[in-house]
């Protein structure tokens, strides 16, 4: 078998490393030391068309498959070398799929636009003290109140959330809302991230 990349792929690499060589890997150790991403390399970043390249082109993003998406995410991780931006980008591209093929029209629509212009970071909240690989322990529960939806719960390890706090942005969140069906009684939800003062 050939697993050898086609040209168009090669090209895609070749452009992806360089806006990284100049945009992204002068900015490697602010990124390492303050533990943030500046929103100047998230513009640049969406202006470039990287961040949720998964998701459709009617919602600003490339429609990219996985090996293109996995390319890019090669080429960010080689420029940061703190795994900050490359997390951030792998998150988006996997969540931004998930919830562009899955997501309501109205989640889409309302979601989906600012992400992929650095707007917004879109997530993922699965893991829990308990342990991340093993979804059917996952203790957070989402309940029907009267008109209102009541999710409950903590997670734990989340990628961007001072990015998401700072610029905007949400979270696909993995609850229960079957307890009792363990792993068959999961559902989705998208949640916004807000702050509140302490
Ligand atoms: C950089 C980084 C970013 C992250 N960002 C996010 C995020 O944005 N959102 C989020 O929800 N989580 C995030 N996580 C958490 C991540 O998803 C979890 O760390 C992961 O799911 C593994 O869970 P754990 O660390 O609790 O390990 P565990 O699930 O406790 O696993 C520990 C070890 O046991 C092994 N193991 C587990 N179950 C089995 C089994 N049944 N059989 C055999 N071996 C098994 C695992 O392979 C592993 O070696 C992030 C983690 C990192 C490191």
């Amino acid at each position: 078998m050939d697993f050898s990349f086609t040209e168009e792929q090669e090209l895609f690499k070749t452009s992806v490393r360089e806006f990284c060589e100049k945009k992204l890997a002068p900015r490697a150790r602010e990124i390492d030391e303050k533990g943030e991403i500046p929103h100047e390399v998230l513009e640049d970043m969406a202006a470039f068309g990287l961040l949720g390249i998964t998701i459709r082109e009617e919602y600003g993003g490339r429609g990219a498959d996985f090996i293109t998406a996995a390319i890019a995410a090669g080429e960010i991780a080689r420029a940061d070398i703190s795994m900050a931006t490359a997390v951030y980008y792998l998150v988006e591209a996997g969540w931004g799929f998930l919830m562009d093929r899955y997501g309501s029209k109205r989640a889409r629509e309302e979601i989906l636009p600012d992400v992929t212009k650095g707007k917004a970071f879109l997530g993922i909240a699965s893991t829990e003290a308990t342990g991340g690989s093993n979804i059917a322990s996952i203790s957070t529960v989402m309940e029907k109140t009267g008109e209102e939806l009541v999710v409950r719960g903590a997670k734990i390890f989340i990628s961007g959330v001072r990015e998401a706090a700072k610029y905007g942005g949400g979270y696909v969140t993995i609850v229960k809302t079957s307890p009792e069906l363990a792993h068959k009684g999961l559902s989705l939800c998208y949640l916004p991230v807000k702050i509140y003062p302490e």
